[in-house]
């Protein structure tokens, strides 16, 4: 490992383009909620008996040690972090990662983490605010009795946003996948007969999730109509992440539709997570210049095999359309060691090009500033 690259590395502010803003609960926590950012299993065996064992999960708790000066074992890391107090915690881990702005998509878990203000204030950083589609038409269903209503509020926040927006989000890849279809009659059809029926349940007992695929893609379609003019980005969940996906659905080439429709070549088209499919989302930023992929939440769960993810991505992966964010959510541990992990990648990648005589030290370092920081302010528009 080239030494003085990684420092380098490390003077740059890390930009975290998509996160979550962590639970607002008691900051002393078990080992199982510890251990939860790690998978999106819902079986408790898997955090129980599991996670303790997974390599990523495992370097955490060594690096964790580092910061808190204690053992490096799991009891000893979460009695140290469970005895500081929650503020001076998170912000340790903050400046720790040198964390720069964070861009929250805050309708996950919504009302149990803190409000976009409050995080702000806890970490001393910048806050954005990333809109997720989909659950923001589950919350209109009172205000709005047809899906014309549910589609002029959703367009109605995109043009004039009742807070300042830097992004969408589409979590289709959860609920029907990624194989988008263009508008048609009988989708909007199929679309509106959807959502009467489910805006009725949600007013009755259910919670009125969104799983209909006419449904799902006519609000994708309505909300990147929205941002086309104004050019705002629409990031979309890609493959690995909760145990509900069907991986076969969530292969980002299917989204071809979108890829092909003129208009949204304006809108900045982000590719979360991606992990097993990242070099397809190699392959699609090579040959669309508004495709931007991202390995979010991949790192550091891979743990180590984050060399090895980063590296194939930049087979053709373009380094100007390649984003870095951590996609934390819970805990602040696990952003600020995916922000650790996202470093350590990027330092033996490009220490190994450097090593090998492909790219000179200087280039090395633009590429890895690019991609922490200068790429997302391009991209969102943001300026932090
Ligand atoms: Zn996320």
């Amino acid at each position: 490992m080239d030494e003085g690259l990684r420092e380098e590395i490390g003077q740059v502010a890390f930009v975290d383009h998509h996160v979550h803003a962590p639970y607002k609960r008691a900051h002393e926590i078990p080992p199982e909620e510890f251990r939860r950012p790690f998978t999106e299993a819902s079986i408790p065996a898997v955090w129980t008996e599991n996670i303790p064992t997974l390599i990523g999960y495992q370097w955490m708790i060594r690096e964790l040690a580092r910061v808190l000066h204690c053992a490096p074992t799991e009891s000893a890391v979460l009695a140290a972090r469970n005895g500081m107090a929650m503020r001076p915690y998170h912000r340790l881990l903050a400046d720790a990662a040198n964390l720069g702005a964070c861009y929250d998509d805050d309708l996950f878990g919504f009302g149990q983490c803190y409000p976009i203000d409050i995080w702000a204030e806890i970490i001393e950083r910048p806050v954005e605010r990333v809109l997720r589609v989909e659950t923001f038409v589950e919350q209109g269903y009172a205000a709005c009795e047809t899906l014309d209503d549910a589609l002029e509020r959703l367009t109605r926040e995109i043009t004039a946003p009742a807070r300042r927006l830097v992004s969408l989000k589409s979590i289709a890849g959860y609920r029907t996948g990624l194989a988008f279809d263009p508008p048609s009659t009988t989708q909007r059809q199929a679309a509106a007969n959807a959502y009467r029926q489910l805006r009725d349940s949600a007013l009755g007992t259910s919670p009125g999730r969104i799983a209909d695929k006419a449904l799902v893609d006519t609000i994708v379609w309505t909300a990147l109509e929205a941002a086309a003019p104004q050019a705002l980005p629409m990031q979309f969940h890609v493959a690995f992440g909760d145990d509900d996906i069907i991986m076969t659905k969530n292969d980002p080439t299917l989204m071809r539709a979108l890829f092909s429709h003129e208009p949204f070549r304006a809108v900045p088209l982000v590719l979360l997570h991606c992990y097993p499919f990242h070099r397809q989302a190699g392959y699609l930023a090579s040959i669309y210049p508004n495709v931007y992929a991202d390995l979010g939440l991949t790192i550091p769960i891979i743990g180590p095999g984050a060399a090895t993810a980063l590296a194939e991505l930049l087979e053709l992966c373009p380094t100007r359309q390649l984003l870095a964010s951590t996609d934390g959510h819970m805990e602040p541990e696990f952003q600020w060691f995916a922000i650790h992990v996202w470093r350590w990648a990027l330092a033996r990648v490009l220490g190994q090009y450097i090593a090998w005589d492909i790219l000179d030290t200087d280039t090395a370092l633009a590429t890895a500033r690019a991609i922490l920081h200068d790429n997302a302010l391009r991209v969102y528009q943001t300026g932090n």
